[in-house]
């Protein structure tokens, strides 16, 4: 088995199948890149892999596997290292990266506060208690439903996204007799993806209001003129898994120039601005992302130097990272089900999960790194490709990566960075059930979402 291992991995270098240009066979194929692996994430002395000391074969065995692990320092030191570094500013996590009632208990405790967009996700923040005026409240359609709830229990502020938004808003607002406190959803033709961003006039998509169209700036005014609802600034969210701060550097003053014009039509100096959230992380080793510290300095300066030059007052800034709290902070562990060489191109991996847990990689060629976690191997490096259990030839979890050349069934692989965007997309495709999430502190290894069960499947089926 090894050895036709071994020879596939040979097979793969003549016949040009490397994987993409930058992907080098490791050194040593069991050695950690410190950046893709939570902090707490060591291999034992007999090479297990471990977490917070808690090693995966135990984990697996206790609580099933595809299994979420959750390193819970990691993240509260994530969570802590943007609030620090943006002090002056408010963090929102962006809650749809990952959301649980635990979650949303260490945020409220680390000071942040928490956007939501969904009633769903509402209710989750509600049911731990997290004080409604650290909310934010994002969606392009949000119902009259989510509204009047978001309006009932105050929530902290509402980022409008449309004109039929602004009116339905305006009409409950009128009706409770409530303010509340809203920003203008802007979109300011800066696109931002991974390492490149593009910065163009036109604003084909569907979220917020166009700032080159002019119906930002209308619904500004709208709501200014109205006088029911409370406008405090505006937000702008240029993407996600950005490296490059020019992108950002575009959009504020875009919609710093916004600012400016709606105090030079009605006298109002917009007291907060929102830049959003995407901050990169490394899924594999050729991503660099900067600190928060770093990231924190450049965009101050950016919004200084833009207000200064138009001489407005520098307002509140808040920032919406999720990926960059939750998604280092979780690892997916998966059993190995078979090896299979397809004709000496290409050696797949399967494992015991894949698009259900992790859509990623099939929604937009999302790369993503991994180790064989359950032991040490002497073997020499193979290229392989990890997929998951769905009747789909898409579903895979890892396009390209090097394990062991020994790696068989009953190995555990661990894939890194897998808490955005995870288990938050899961689905039960095959009737597969969704992945359980333990979260490991200390000593304790704690189940924070549950396992799915057939049960829970044929609950909903009611014949
Ligand atoms: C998704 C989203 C975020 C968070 O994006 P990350 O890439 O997870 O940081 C922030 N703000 C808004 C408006 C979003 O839609």
């Amino acid at each position: 088995m090894s050895g036709r291992a071994h020879e596939a991995g040979a097979l793969h270098q003549d016949m040009g199948h490397r994987g993409p240009e930058w992907l080098r066979a490791p050194a040593d194929v069991n050695a950690l890149l410190p950046a893709l692996w939570s902090r707490s994430v060591a291999r034992e002395d007999d090479g297990e892999l471990a977490v917070a000391g808690h090693r995966v074969g135990a984990l697996a065995a206790q609580f099933g596997t595809p299994l979420f692990v959750l390193d819970v320092a990691d993240f509260k030191a994530r969570c802590r290292d943007f609030v620090t570094a943006f002090a002056g500013a408010d963090v929102f996590y962006a809650g749809k990266a990952f959301l649980s009632k635990a979650v949303v208990r260490w945020v409220a405790e680390c000071g942040l506060h928490l956007d939501v967009c969904t009633g769903g996700e509402l209710a989750v923040a509600l049911a731990a208690d997290f004080p409604p005026e650290r909310l934010g409240l994002h969606g392009n359609n949000k119902s009259v439903a989510e509204l009047g709830r978001a309006l009932d229990v105050g929530v902290g502020r509402i980022v409008v996204d449309s004109f039929d938004e602004i009116d339905r808003l305006t009409a409950l607002a009128r009706e409770r007799g409530v303010r509340p406190r809203v920003l203008v959803r802007t979109t300011c033709g800066v696109e931002a993806h991974t390492h490149e961003f593009i910065a163009t006039a036109h604003e084909d998509q569907k979220f917020g209001l166009s700032l080159s169209g002019g119906a930002a700036l209308a619904a500004a005014l709208r709501i200014i003129d109205d006088g029911v609802l409370d406008l405090v600034g505006l937000h702008s969210h240029i993407g996600s898994q950005i490296f490059d701060t020019a992108g950002f550097e575009v959009a504020a003053r875009r919609i710093l120039g916004l600012a400016a014009q709606v105090r030079d039509a009605r006298g109002v100096d917009l007291p907060e601005l929102d830049l959003g959230g995407g901050f990169g992380i490394a899924y594999t080793s050729q991503d660099d992302p900067a600190s928060p510290k770093e990231l924190a300095d450049r965009m101050r300066a950016i919004v200084a130097d833009e207000c200064r030059a138009r001489a407005l007052p520098e307002p509140r800034l808040s920032i919406e990272p999720g990926r960059a709290l939750i998604g280092p902070a979780m690892l997916t562990l998966y059993e190995v089900g078979t090896v299979k060489d397809v004709d000496g191109i290409r050696t797949y991996v399967s494992v015991d999960g894949g698009m259900s847990d992790n859509i990623r990689t099939a929604l937009y060629g999302a790369t993503y790194s991994a180790t064989l976690a359950s032991r040490r191997s002497a073997a020499g490096p193979l290229l392989a490709r990890i997929v998951g259990k769905h009747c789909e030839s898409g579903d895979i979890v890892v396009s390209d990566e090097f394990l062991p050349s020994d790696v068989r069934p009953g190995d555990l692989v661990a894939v890194p960075g897998t808490g955005a965007y995870g288990r938050s997309m899961a689905s039960n495709y095959n009737h597969v059930p969704r992945a359980a999430v333990v979260a490991v502190e200390g000593d304790e290894a704690r189940v924070i979402v549950r396992r799915e069960t057939e049960d829970d499947l044929l609950r909903l089926d009611v014949g």
